[in-house]
């Protein structure tokens, strides 16, 4: 079992990185990467002790970047969370979400809707996410539900949207190989592309030394899996697997809860890669 894709209260995940290991190991998770938006602070906060025997705990980040006008999330694994330059861009992707944050703050007072910025301050979290901020709408009685607060409020046509200038993919792609990791294409489907567009995306991040990109997760229809699981074959990608595990409270998106590769794709699994660095004796 291997789930290489998943959030802690670092960003916009509901556990710390303990209960998040502890959740993993009791669901006989064996490789678990934790993935946080654009920060890395779970890895700095995990001890030797917090990591149960057995599991192997993989550093990773989740970064996002612009790509034609989208938001395109690439994922980081086996990270050095020590590497300087992948540390600076990091913290340039922070200051944008508190910029954004506080952009939000701004449009929410014009509209009478105070207490983003204290609401914000008392949560755990280094990189700030639309999720925290959908939550305190929710809590506010503005938004009924995660769908409706992005829909009517922080998603593209929201009324409180505000963007952030977020990297470029060949930025996250060379601070993540910089740093001795791999760079694998979250969630593929979720970016609403056309085919034409996904290719051109995935030739573009190849071009800038991308790995992969993630052919199962959850929630995903098996037909689209067939169709990732082929894009993979077909421009020589990796293929990864991941929950994107936010919170035990969305059940269906619960850590290792992904189908298996597609046949036909097993041999190009992310851990047959060449830098897939050996287990620890
Ligand atoms: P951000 O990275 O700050 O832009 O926030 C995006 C995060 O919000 C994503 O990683 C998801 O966890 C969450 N999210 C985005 N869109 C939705 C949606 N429509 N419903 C629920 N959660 C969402
Ligand atoms: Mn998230
Ligand atoms: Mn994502
Ligand atoms: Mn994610």
């Amino acid at each position: 079992m291997i789930d290489l894709h998943s959030h802690t209260w670092f960003s916009d995940g509901l556990l710390s990185p303990q209960a998040l290991l502890q959740r993993a190991d009791a669901l006989g998770i064996r490789q678990l990467a934790i993935t946080d938006h654009d920060s890395v602070a779970a890895h700095r906060s995990v001890a030797a002790g917090d990591i149960p025997a057995g599991l192997r705990l993989i550093t990773g980040v989740e970064i996002s970047t612009l790509w034609d006008n989208r938001e395109i999330h690439i994922v980081g694994l086996f990270i050095d969370i020590d590497h300087p330059g992948l540390n600076d861009l990091l913290r340039r992707q922070q200051a944008k979400r508190r910029q954004r944050a506080m952009d939000i703050g701004i449009k929410l007072e014009k509209a009478g809707i105070t207490g983003l910025e204290p609401y914000l301050t008392a949560l755990p979290c280094e990189a700030i996410s639309r999720n925290h901020i959908a939550d305190f709408l929710i809590a506010g009685g503005h938004a009924t539900g995660k769908q409706q607060a992005f829909s009517k409020h922080l998603g593209k046509r929201g009324r409180f949207h505000s963007s952030a200038d977020w990297c470029s993919i060949s930025d996250a792609v060379t601070a993540i190989r910089a740093a001795s990791g791999i760079a694998v294409v979250a969630h593929p489907d979720r970016y609403k592309l056309n085919r034409v567009k996904l290719r051109r995306l995935l030739a573009e991040f190849s071009e800038a030394g991308g790995d992969a990109l993630e052919v199962s997760y959850s929630n995903l229809h098996p037909d689209k899996m067939k169709n990732l699981a082929d894009l993979c074959c077909d421009l020589a990608l990796w293929a990864s697997v991941g929950s994107d595990f936010h919170t035990p409270h969305t059940t269906w998106m619960d850590l290792g809860r992904v189908r298996k590769l597609p046949a036909h794709c097993e041999d190009r699994a992310l851990w047959l890669h060449p830098r897939w660095p050996a287990p620890a004796a």
